[in-house]
């Protein structure tokens, strides 16, 4: 029986990861689930699973998830540093798939076991990669793509050489806007941006998707992950989302990873691996798909992609301030202080702003560093929202 921990429990990856382990109960024990402001949810699947430990992110909402957990036996915590004990707490498998910047410190917390870290939540390769992966390699612990396009791209690589790989091409949906006139992307609202044409997440990475900030991010992850360097990266859009991504080979060869858009199928390969396990997702019927799309993103229409490639020349700590920086512009789009489009204006005036300050490109990639960036960048970034408004 393998022990299991997951981190965002209650989020979209989080229930996916759930509904896997709890279709083989008798193969997995559950030591911690984490949340945080969905403490039914929390505190429902912790019972129904038997887990150790649910712990929620928010102090004020300790009460609430005690009572909601009164005489399970299932043991309640609440707070950042509660969610880093968590993932502390001895599992053979963590899901880390809490959203944005918070993920990072009990990714890090949990690589100290040794053991595999299933990572979903790209902010913490996109913030501090080289921390990340430093982490695993100190510990001896293994990192597990969860991403659809990097675990599309980790599958096209097994049992290759790394020297042959030429190129790596992932495959972006265009996301809410793809087929809008350029000119009517200032206006669009909040609740446009947050349905998707294929994929079925949480709203943050939605809007994401809509913005390109979603594929920008996935860049950096892919040249974080892989070591590939940033030229040889390519995103294409993909309106069926059916190809996740492709590896070029020296051969002139490219391998294709093809799949329902259901994250349960990159989910289950982290779980199952280094097998493949069964994955109930649905089995795609080609001859009814009949043809598969494949068209350049316009580099006007999505400036993140461009932002992204600079993060990746400049390294250092450009990583965290982008993350930090959409994140906030994100916070402003859904607060409705800026527009659509301001988002990556933020962005691109933090980074202007912050990596200006000397020797912050040169800096050590440390939890702290990356905090203290992080903050600059927000600070930054509000700085701008305020001044727009
Ligand atoms: P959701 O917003 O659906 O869920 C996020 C989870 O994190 C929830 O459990 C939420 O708790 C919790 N959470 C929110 N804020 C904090 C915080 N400050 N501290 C601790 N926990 C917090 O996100 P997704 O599941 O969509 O995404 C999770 C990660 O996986 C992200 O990094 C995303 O980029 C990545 N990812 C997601 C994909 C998808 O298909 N959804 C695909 C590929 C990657 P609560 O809801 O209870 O408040
Ligand atoms: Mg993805």
């Amino acid at each position: 029986m393998r022990t299991v921990s997951i981190l965002g429990a209650t989020g979209s990856i989080g229930q996916s990861t759930l509904d896997l382990i709890r279709r083989t109960p008798d193969a997995y024990r559950v030591v911690a689930l984490t949340g945080g402001q969905n403490i039914a949810q929390l505190a429902g699947d912790a019972i129904a699973v038997g887990a150790e430990i649910a712990v929620t992110a928010d102090p004020a909402r300790l009460d609430d998830l005690r009572a909601a957990l009164a005489g399970s036996g299932v043991e309640a915590a609440a707070g950042p540093e509660a969610i880093i004990a968590a993932a502390a707490r001895p599992a053979d498998w963590t899901m880390s798939a809490i959203v944005g910047a918070a993920g990072l410190p009990p990714g890090l917390e949990a690589l100290k076991q040794g053991n595999t870290l299933a990572l979903a939540n790209k902010e913490s390769l996109v913030t501090a990669g080289p921390l990340l992966l430093g982490q695993a390699a100190k510990y001896g612990a293994t990192v597990l793509p969860v991403d659809s396009e990097h675990s599309a791209i980790f599958q096209a690589l097994v049992g290759e050489e790394a020297d042959t790989v030429e190129r790596v091409i992932i495959t972006a949906s265009g996301g809410a806007f793809r087929d809008r006139p350029l000119d009517d992307l200032a206006h669009v609202t909040v609740a446009e941006a947050s349905s998707h044409p294929n994929w079925d997440m949480g709203q943050r990475i939605t809007i994401d998707s809509a913005s390109m900030f979603n594929k920008a991010m996935e860049l950096i992850e892919t040249h974080e992950f892989f070591g590939i360097a940033p030229d040889r990266i390519e995103a294409i859009i993909h309106p069926e989302s059916l190809v996740h991504a492709l590896v070029g080979f020296t051969d002139g060869a490219l391998m294709a990873h093809v799949g329902p858009p259901d994250m349960r199928h990159a989910i289950g390969y982290a779980l199952h691996w280094p097998h493949r396990g069964s994955v109930p997702v649905e089995r795609l019927d080609l001859a009814r798909i009949g043809q598969l799309n494949f068209r350049a993103a316009c580099p006007d229409r999505y400036p993140a992609l461009a932002l992204a490639r600079r993060v990746m020349e400049q390294g250092g700590l450009a990583g965290a301030a982008f993350t930090a920086a959409k994140e906030a512009a994100l916070d402003g789009f859904i607060a409705g202080e800026i527009g659509f489009l301001d988002m990556a204006r933020v962005v691109e005036a933090v980074l202007d702003d912050t990596l200006s300050r000397q020797g912050l490109q040169n800096d050590t990639i440390t939890l702290d560093s990356v905090q203290h960036t992080d903050a600059l960048a927000r600070r930054s970034a509000r700085t701008w929202i305020e001044q727009k408004r």
